[in-house]
């Protein structure tokens, strides 16, 4: 299967529902620097949660500047909610001040730039380029990575080693949709536990369930449907016995 024709059976799966917490930010404030404190607020953290403490954070501190000259406790209370608030206020306080200090208040353009910015790994630096500044890169978190891995599309152990193979595999053009894509993917359809392979449109194709793991996960529950059903029906059967 073509990598573009799986990007595409995947969309038409989600049916266009829901977004990113990156993409949702992205979309209402338009502003690197809020992707970039968004990314890292995200890091174990529910989408919900994620765009509801940036919200309260950038009502409150709308530039590097202010963000950079912030109580520590009071940054920490707009983002309780997140996992490790009090770490990432501390986090999210240098990276302002750095960029603050050193790149004139505006968020770097390139991976090298925000690799050197504190508490900002690979990942988050590719969502910067992606959702920030809508350059071409692949982020990659767990569910890109597993899914990539589930497919077939790579066999990597770090998701390192499957961002570079999938900048190999999928067309540079695409890149941007790739994580936005997988993410929402991995939540909705190919979850990490129980993959809901009964309405996945990539069976045919997925190496996993080639090798009947997602199958036997997906016969145990349409075994469980069928029982709950047959159930169901026998006190439907019992009640209009009654009746008679
Ligand atoms: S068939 Fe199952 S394991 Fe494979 S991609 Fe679809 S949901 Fe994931």
């Amino acid at each position: 299967m073509d990598p573009v024709d799986i990007l595409r059976a995947m969309k038409a799966a989600l049916g266009g529902k829901g977004e990113t917490a990156l993409a949702a930010v992205e979309d209402r404030l338009k502003d690197p620097f809020a992707v970039l404190i968004a990314t890292v607020l995200s890091h174990r953290t529910r989408d919900e949660r994620t765009s509801e403490a940036a919200m309260r954070l950038f009502e409150r501190f709308r530039t590097p500047q202010e963000l950079a000259a912030a109580a520590e406790s009071e940054v920490a209370d707009l983002i309780r909610g997140v996992g490790f608030y009090r770490n990432k206020a501390r986090a999210i306080i240098k990276i302002a001040r750095e960029i603050t200090e050193k790149h004139g208040g505006e968020v770097p353009r390139d991976l090298e730039g925000l690799l050197e910015l504190p508490s900002v790994g690979r990942k988050t630096a590719n969502c910067v380029l992606v959702y920030g500044f809508g350059l071409e890169a692949i982020p990659v978190d767990t569910h890109v990575h597993r899914i990539a891995n589930r497919i077939g599309l790579v066999a990597t152990r770090t998701p390192e080693e499957t961002e570079g193979e999938l900048m190999g595999i999928f067309p540079k053009r695409t890149w941007a949709e790739v994580n936005d894509t997988f993410v929402m993917f991995g939540k909705k359809i190919c979850k990490p536990i129980g993959p809901r392979c009964w309405i996945c449109p990539l069976t045919g194709f997925c190496e996993y369930y080639k090798v009947g793991l997602g199958r036997s996960e997906g016969t145990k529950r349409e075994r469980r449907g069928k029982k709950k059903r047959k159930e169901k029906g026998s006190e439907e059967g019992r009640q209009s016995d009654t009746k008679k």
